[in-house]
């Protein structure tokens, strides 16, 4: 006996119905170039652009506002690249003029690797400026939207991005296991110039320009991966229904209210960010005390509410960071209330002085 259930026994995904999500996704860019669903977890996109895109010979410009440019730094110097790392602080953000001084001191940087928003350290950088500086230098420009995506504007087009990434799993409030990239008409020439960029692989883009793009999207060059795909689908017309506009301004709203909240609630909590132009819509990271253990907190604190969106930094600032992530369905004053109502308890437990009302207060009026 077969017991139907409502994740099993799906029609296959259509050519046309593939094609209408991608066509939804190209909307939520507002751009024009080609658009590649890509069927894994956003990294799979974020490597296969880079394996793309940078080869032995090439000198990328690899812009570490957090731990994904550490990561993309591995890549390119995996493709042969000579990478050229333009690290900046994590309380802070990387400005253009810092990437025009790189770019001017090494002109044969051909591309150009930037971390829209960075959900694990907080900070957001001034993508339309650094988008003109690298664009009057000529450079292929690559950017992880991930973390901004839905949380705050991303416009490929106007700022003259050549491969835009997005993964629906943050502020878009969708699955983790699609994502999506749009690639400029110059992106795919580049792609097609590199006799190393992947082909008849998972990680080829090459691939699905050939198979999909060129051929008319009428033929799939497999099976997408189903669920996800009508996950996707649902958390675009989600998007749609509430507006683009208004869930960036909720996300907009959170970081600001989870920011002055959480100066108002005092114990010794600073923004880890120091300027809020800095700080990104996504995820509000805060700095404790130095005599404090952030990990030992944020687990107090889910101990008593595991729904919290409340993490510690990852690797060497799990002591000093703790992350609001207050994306996508918990950009809202509740999630940001409580989240904070919950770090003045585990800071009162530990003797701080906290005005926990205070904070409310804060929260409540800065929506
Ligand atoms: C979340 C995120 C990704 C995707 O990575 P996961 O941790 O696997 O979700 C990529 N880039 C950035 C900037 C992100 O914030």
């Amino acid at each position: 006996m077969t017991v139907t259930h409502p994740l099993l026994d799906l029609a296959p995904m259509t050519a046309a119905h593939f094609a209408s999500v991608e066509r939804r996704v190209a909307a939520l860019l507002s751009t024009e170039q080609d658009v590649v669903i890509t069927q894994g977890e956003a990294l799979l996109p974020l490597e296969g652009c880079i394996r793309s895109g940078a080869r032995a010979g090439s000198t990328a410009l690899n812009v570490v506002t957090g731990p994904y440019g550490q990561t993309f730094g591995d890549w390119l110097r995996d493709c042969g690249a000579t990478v050229i790392d333009l690290a900046v602080p994590f309380h802070t953000a990387v400005t253009a003029e810092q990437v025009e001084r790189a770019l001017a001191e090494h002109p044969e940087i051909d591309f150009v690797s930037l971390v829209h928003a960075e959900a694990a350290t907080g900070n957001t950088n001034p993508v339309a400026e650094i988008g003109e500086v690298v664009r009057a230098h000529g450079a292929l420009f690559y950017l992880d939207a991930v973390a901004s995506i839905g949380a705050e504007p991303v416009l490929p087009d106007a700022w003259g991005v050549d491969l835009c990434i997005i993964g629906a799993q943050k502020a878009m409030g969708g699955p983790a296991g699609v994502s999506a990239v749009s690639v400029s008409e110059r992106a795919w020439e580049r792609f097609a110039a590199n006799p190393a960029a992947p082909r008849r692989s998972y990680l080829s883009l090459l691939d699905w320009k050939e198979r999909w793009i060129d051929g008319g999207r009428t033929a799939l060059p497999h099976a997408p991966a189903q669920l996800e795909m009508l996950a996707l689908e649902a958390c675009l017309e989600r998007i749609e229904a509430e507006g683009l506009d208004v869930l960036t301004a909720r996300h907009a709203s959170a970081a600001a209210a989870t920011r002055a909240g959480a100066v108002a609630l005092g114990g010794g909590l600073e923004p880890y960010v120091y300027e809020a132009r800095e700080a990104a819509p996504v995820a509000t990271t805060l700095r404790v005390p130095a005599d404090l253990d952030a990990s030992v907190l944020v687990a107090k604190a889910l101990a008593a509410d595991p729904s919290l969106p409340l993490a510690a930094g990852g690797g060497a600032l799990a002591r000093e960071m703790i992350r609001v992530n207050h994306y996508g369905a918990g950009a809202t004053p509740d999630t940001v209330e409580s989240s904070l109502a919950a770090l003045g308890a585990v800071l009162d437990g530990a003797g701080r002085t906290v005005d926990v009302e205070g904070a409310r207060r804060v929260v409540a009026g800065s929506w």
